[in-house]
């Protein structure tokens, strides 16, 4: 077995002992194998030891190596920031978008679907620390950004997104995660992208349905 066959395989176990601790379906929650900074020989590897979505930090890259992997029955993600002059590419590439935070955005993504006769999955990124440096919409923007999503015909808001500030200990991360739920059941939204490698056991407790993982599957990025 290869590194990146065992390494996921171990992620999905932990994955599954966490959702069944919290009383969930081990099948409810999704993981995203995060494959930023990876070449595409490796992602290959990925998805012949099973792994099916990949996340993706940086549309252009993104969109060299889905040429490079067209072969494969695989599905890419968006997790990282997404520059309204990247909307129109982003579009063609991603089957959802985890990282939506402004309207103006939105209006950008509901265009070029329109055009591209495509229906746009995305997901709102909250940044729920506000002296935060990360991406992502205040809390109190997110009803009047639900609001604008209503009226739109090409995409639809499935659920929220969130990275919460770094802590050594994935404890700390419970709280931030809990907050995420409770806004989506609030909006009824279905799905919440949340937890990385040191935490997606404590997210899946708090609801996760996808968690989003790179390092434990791919190893240490460079840089
Ligand atoms: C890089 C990245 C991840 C994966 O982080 P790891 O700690 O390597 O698991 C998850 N989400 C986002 C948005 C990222 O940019």
């Amino acid at each position: 077995m290869t590194d990146i066959s065992e390494f996921s395989q171990a992620i999905l176990e932990r994955m599954g002992q966490a959702a069944v601790r919290a009383g969930r379906d081990p099948r409810d929650v999704r993981l995203i194998a995060v494959s930023k900074g990876v070449g595409a020989g490796r992602i290959r590897e990925a998805a012949g030891a099973g792994l099916r979505v990949f996340g993706e930090s940086r549309v252009q890259e993104a969109a060299s190596k889905a040429r490079e992997l067209g072969d494969l029955n695989i599905e890419w993600h968006m997790v990282g920031h997404l520059q309204k002059n990247k909307a129109r590419a982003a579009v063609e590439i991603f089957e959802l978008i985890h990282s939506v935070d402004s309207i103006s955005l939105l209006e950008l993504l509901e265009r070029h679907s329109g055009a591209c006769g495509k229906h746009q999955r995305v997901l709102v990124q909250v940044k729920l620390e506000p002296e935060d440096t990360k991406s992502g919409i205040a809390e109190d923007k997110l009803e009047g950004l639900l609001a604008a999503a209503e009226g739109m015909k090409n995409l639809r808001v499935e659920g929220l997104m969130t990275i919460p500030p770094f802590f050594e200990d994935p404890e700390r991360s419970r709280p931030f995660y809990r907050r995420l739920r409770r806004l989506a059941e609030r909006y009824c939204l279905d799905e919440l992208s949340m937890g990385m490698t040191g935490d997606f056991e404590i997210a899946i407790e708090e609801g996760a349905t996808m968690v989003r993982v790179g390092t434990a599957i791919f190893g240490e990025r460079p840089g």
